[in-house]
């Protein structure tokens, strides 16, 4: 089985970014561009609340973690898991220092409601196959907290999420390794891009830069 190099390694929540769009994960971490907007920051904050507050605590049979590193040598990647809880379950695995056995499930914080993409889903299954690797267990099931609606959404880890991760990691080691930025192709996705400013999608509609800067200029009298 393939194992990158540790220099090597991709940002696991850049897969959310990919998923969105592919030229965005580019311009973000090929060509190290970053743009905040409202949602960006306040994803921010909700990311540190989870963070924040004792690395591990005891909550009945259930252990917490926050703010848990991860990696995975043959996905090529590593990040950063908001929360980790152990339940406690007799098929599980042994912790150091802990009596009994647990079961992994990563819960990821989110600042909005479910998406109509699966780009949330990618992401914590991505930080399951690293629970997996790191802890030599198996992660059946992980949950979405949406600070929105202040419900989360239990996901379950099947096949199809773990090819399809892997598949898109693939990919953006490809794209890393040529260092290639996809070109822009115009999406509804735009519209909320916090990117768009730098990204200009709206070249796309425009034979050329020079038509562009006309009717950009056009629009603004
Ligand atoms: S503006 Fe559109 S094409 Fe450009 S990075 Fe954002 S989503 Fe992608």
């Amino acid at each position: 089985m393939k194992a990158y190099n540790e220099d090597d390694y991709l940002n696991l929540a850049g897969i959310q970014h990919f998923s969105f769009c592919q030229r965005q994960w580019a311009l973000i971490h090929i060509e190290k561009l970053w743009k905040e907007n409202l949602k960006t920051v306040e994803g921010e904050l909700l990311h540190k609340n989870a963070h924040d507050g004792q690395a591990f605590e005891k909550r009945g049979d259930t252990l917490v973690s926050r703010g848990m590193p991860v990696f995975s040598a043959t996905l090529g990647i590593n990040g950063i898991c908001d929360i980790v809880e152990f339940h406690r379950n007799a098929n599980g695995i042994q912790l150091f220092g802990r009596e009994g056995k647990y079961v992994p499930c990563p819960v990821e914080y989110k600042r909005g409601k479910p998406k109509e993409s699966n780009m949330d889903t990618l992401q914590l299954t991505a930080q399951a196959m690293c629970l997996e690797e790191m802890l030599c267990c198996e992660v059946e099931e992980g949950y979405l907290y949406y600070g929105e609606i202040r419900h989360r959404e239990r996901v379950l880890f099947t096949g199809a999420l773990r090819e399809e991760v892997r598949k898109d990691f693939d990919l953006m080691h490809q794209y890393y390794e040529r260092q290639y930025t996809p070109k822009v192709k115009f999406t509804k996705a735009c519209k909320s891009c916090s990117l768009k400013d730098l990204c200009i999608p709206n070249l796309d509609k425009c034979k050329s830069v020079k038509e562009y800067i006309t009717r950009k200029i056009e629009e603004d009298n």
